[in-house]
């Protein structure tokens, strides 16, 4: 790739599962796992086509790139999984042309596999939503929000898990009081529930029940608080044991390696799909 779409070098690797193989085969196969490789955008921003950016002062982005991007990875690691923190929706005139299909038809296309939603999917209304989120080939997660709309409920789940390398992974996802960040009339027939505890409620089901052997967070929270009284996902972090991963969101933030907190590595990939992240989990 010439003028660089940015990729987050592998966030860090865990060696967690390589211990399975060595105790089945002790003798004459060397433990070689095929990795899994998680990578991650959050904040794209109906960003679809590479820009200029003043401060990197080059051409970044564009769906065509993070695409090519994801194929390669794919290619190379077959247990690849794609997921974004949300606010997919809003920023460019893609957006206010099209009210957020293409969105979706691209992150189809490129194999997103989970996401969480953002303030932004909001914009044009839940409705609007329902209908747009209606489209997508990916899983929905959102555990602290009440969808009273019966379309939503029917698109976003508390929770999902997949299994991938012989590993079963859960995810679920955080978003922000929808009341301090969405007009009215846009969140119509949605509540907002504590993170905290939905959090807690969440890493509960998927270690006990459904007993996954990693916890994923897609957190549209933001790892810094905007305002008294924002639950962020450092807070998610030091009071929920158990996640071993918070994707993020909102911040804008370039996390180059991820914040530990309490065990769990908290990760961040800017903002227009400039950057995407990638975690290698078993190398
Ligand atoms: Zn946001």
């Amino acid at each position: 790739m010439s003028s660089s779409t940015r990729f987050l070098p592998s966030a860090f690797s865990l060696f967690l599962f390589s211990f399975f193989l060595s105790s089945f085969f002790p003798s004459f196969l060397p433990a070689q796992p095929t990795p899994i490789i998680i990578l991650h955008t959050n904040d794209t921003h109906s960003q679809l086509e590479s820009y200029y950016d003043a401060d990197l002062k080059e051409n970044v982005g564009g769906v065509v790139r993070r695409n090519t991007f994801i194929q390669e990875t794919r290619k190379q690691y077959p247990n690849t999984i794609v997921v974004d923190a949300g606010d997919f929706s809003q920023g460019t005139p893609y957006f206010n042309l099209f009210k957020g299909f293409p969105e979706i038809e691209l992150m189809n296309k490129m194999g997103y596999d989970v996401v969480t939603l953002g303030n932004h999917e909001f914009d044009n209304g839940s409705t609007a939503l329902a209908k747009r989120l209606k489209q997508a080939d990916f899983k929905i997660v959102c555990a602290n929000y009440k969808f009273k709309n019966k379309q939503l409920a029917k698109c976003i789940k508390p929770y999902t898990t997949m299994k991938i390398g012989g590993k079963k992974i859960g995810f679920f996802g955080l978003l922000r009081d929808i009341e301090k960040q969405v007009l009215p009339h846009n969140y119509q027939e949605v509540t907002f529930l504590d993170p905290l505890a939905a959090a807690q409620k969440m890493v509960d089901l998927l270690k006990n029940k459904e007993q996954c052997d990693l916890i994923i967070c897609l957190s549209h929270l933001g790892i810094n608080a905007e305002e008294e009284g924002d639950v962020t996902d450092r807070e998610i972090a030091a009071k929920v044991a158990g996640i071993d991963f918070i994707i993020g969101g909102h911040n804008h933030l370039l996390l180059e390696k991820p914040e530990i907190v309490n065990d769990t590595k908290i990760l961040q990939a800017r903002k227009n799909g400039i950057y995407v992240g990638k975690v290698v989990v078993n190398d």
